[in-house]
């Protein structure tokens, strides 16, 4: 297993796509978006297209380096008879260096589970990516009290299998799966209490950093409070959805916090 070195908390500005934006679109993205949007020294921006859209946004974005690019999903397999199946072993000649895992649409539409993305760590980490660790809970769960219970479970178990070495090298993204899609955003003291909870997990487990992990905020984050999202203690950055399909809107963003 690759072993990236454990980074600072720069902050991180992430767009997940998801189904959204197919080559032609993605390449009208960029040209807009890059017009908008200055290279940041002081922070890092990634953008996570549809599989499909990978080298259209390679292409789009060549001129641009500081315009980073990433998977939103691995296979727990490396190669072979999985149709449609994404091998981490394959992303890196896309240019693509960031992947996602454990993001709530994987576990709620595919079933991904803890264990599933405790692999698919593996083989981000293997294949020398940067994984953004997907973690949060469900409204009931909030309601009935299992915030923390529920965090420190999906931690605990998807880096079960990495080495000591290797979990320092993780992003996590604390995403509400209430909050995601719906308009409800975390309040900024709900996000640094979630964020916290994360944090402590860390610094209790093995071979995690937890004052050097980035620890990004997702659900609902648009231009309107993102500012105040970012002022929140140990929120590091962001993972927006729905607001970073507009590249007005996802430039307005990224101009956050500087
Ligand atoms: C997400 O999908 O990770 C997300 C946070 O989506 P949205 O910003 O649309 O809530």
């Amino acid at each position: 297993m690759s072993h990236p070195p454990s980074q600072p908390r720069t902050p991180v500005f992430a767009a997940n796509w998801k189904m959204s934006h197919g080559p032609t679109e993605t390449g009208a993205f960029v040209e807009r978006f890059t017009a908008r949007h200055s290279r940041r020294s002081d922070a890092t921006v990634v953008i996570f297209p549809p599989a499909i859209s990978l080298a259209a946004f390679a292409a789009a974005a060549s001129d641009r380096p500081d315009l980073e690019f990433g998977v939103q999903d691995v296979h727990t397999e490396l190669e072979g008879a999985h149709t449609s199946g994404i091998s981490a072993a394959m992303v890196p000649a896309t240019g693509a260096t960031w992947a996602l895992a454990g993001h709530s649409e994987r576990r709620r539409e595919f079933g991904d589970t803890d264990a599933d993305v405790g692999r698919k760590l593996v083989r981000i980490l293997e294949a020398g990516l940067r994984p953004v660790l997907c973690v949060g809970e469900t409204l009931e769960e909030r309601e009935s009290g299992r915030l923390a219970a529920v965090l420190e479970t999906q931690i605990r178990e998807a880096i079960r299998p990495l080495d000591r070495e290797s979990r320092a090298g993780l992003v996590y993204a604390y995403e509400p799966v209430w909050a995601i899609g719906t308009g409800r955003t975390a309040s900024p003291a709900d996000a640094a209490e979630a964020h916290a909870i994360v944090r402590e997990q860390l610094a209790r487990a093995e071979g995690c950093d937890a004052e050097r992990t980035a620890i990004l905020y997702g659900g609902s984050v648009k231009p309107a409070n993102i500012e105040a999202l970012l002022s929140g203690p140990g929120v590091d950055g962001v993972l927006v959805g729905g607001a970073s399909l507009d590249p007005d809107s996802w430039a307005a963003i990224c101009a956050a916090g500087g």
